[in-house]
């Protein structure tokens, strides 16, 4: 194993800075249990820049009480040779939440409009824990750019805010979502499936085609299009959370969709809770 771990936070900015001295510095924040999503991520990176420092970190203050902190996937050693073989330069893997959180912690990162709607209705706190840990990781890094998936578009977005509004200087680019030979967008989440519920987790991927194709028939209307994904997320069996119509820059609902406005759902498939989106002129 060739790629570098550091596990202190004083260890992580160090690297940082070493690595902006040869040229720019690309950052990939993840929380490991590292997939093809996560590789094609890196992948993109190391085309950007000659140094990809790769995060991983499973950050609780994103976790709701009652949400899976406690059994989210790990898996180091794979995490690393998955690092390595996609071109990461060094991995920063702090060993327990007190790396970046020591006693005393008290200050976060809120974010506005952007994280109110869709995940940040129902998971209160995510988007706090979510920037608070980024900002953190930004001004560790001070990385030239930061990689993230459209498989969690809101997330992009938000970050993509923060990023301008606290004057981080790193260009967050946003990557296309990776999926399974049958449309199921990859998550580490996908782990908790049984066999059964592996099959019926493609509901999302169906309802996304579903809208797109009614919305190639012309159907405009945000709430006959989203009517269309959630008869087709019932008729697969899966708990619909949302199934919503919003506009890609503002994630305000368009009185009328276009070809750019995305569906965003997410639906429990038994006790694991899956999201995915996509734009409905995208091609089917
Ligand atoms: P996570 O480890 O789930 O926090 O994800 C880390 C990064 O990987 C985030 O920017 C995610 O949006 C991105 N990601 C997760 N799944 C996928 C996927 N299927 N395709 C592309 N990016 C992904």
């Amino acid at each position: 194993m060739n790629v570098a771990v550091v596990t202190s936070a004083h260890d992580f900015r160090r690297a940082c800075q070493e690595a902006r001295v040869d040229g720019e510095l690309a950052l990939v924040p993840t929380m490991g249990s590292l997939h093809a999503g996560h590789e094609s991520l890196i992948k993109a990176a190391a085309q950007w820049a000659p140094t990809v420092a790769v995060t991983i970190f499973v950050n609780p203050s994103q976790f709701g009480p009652g949400e899976d902190l406690a059994s989210y996937p790990r898996e180091r050693a794979g995490d690393l040779r998955k690092c390595e073989e996609s071109g990461a330069t060094f991995v920063f893997a702090p060993e327990t939440p007190a790396e970046m959180y020591p006693p005393g912690f008290q200050t976060w990162v809120e974010p506005g409009p952007l994280a109110r709607p869709l995940c940040g209705e129902r998971r209160p706190g995510h988007f706090r824990g979510v920037c608070t840990i980024v900002a953190k990781l930004f001004a560790l890094s001070r990385a030239d750019a930061a990689f993230f998936g459209e498989k969690d578009y809101q997330q992009l977005l938000v970050i993509q805010r923060m990023a301008l509004d606290l004057n981080f200087g790193i260009e967050v680019i946003g990557r296309p979502t990776v999926r399974e030979a049958d449309g199921l967008a990859i998550s580490s989440r996908n782990s908790y499936l049984n066999r059964e519920e592996r099959q019926r987790a493609t509901a999302l991927w169906k309802a996304l085609q579903a809208a797109r194709r009614k919305f190639a028939e012309g159907e405009r209307d945000p709430a006959s299009l989203e009517e269309v994904a959630r008869q087709s997320l019932e008729a697969e069996g899966v708990r619909i959370d949302y199934a919503e119509v919003r506009d890609p820059v503002d994630l305000e609902r368009p009185s009328r969709a276009d070809a750019t406005s995305r569906l965003f759902l997410a639906a429990f498939v038994g006790k694991t809770r899956l999201i995915d989106n996509g734009e409905l002129g995208a091609p089917r």
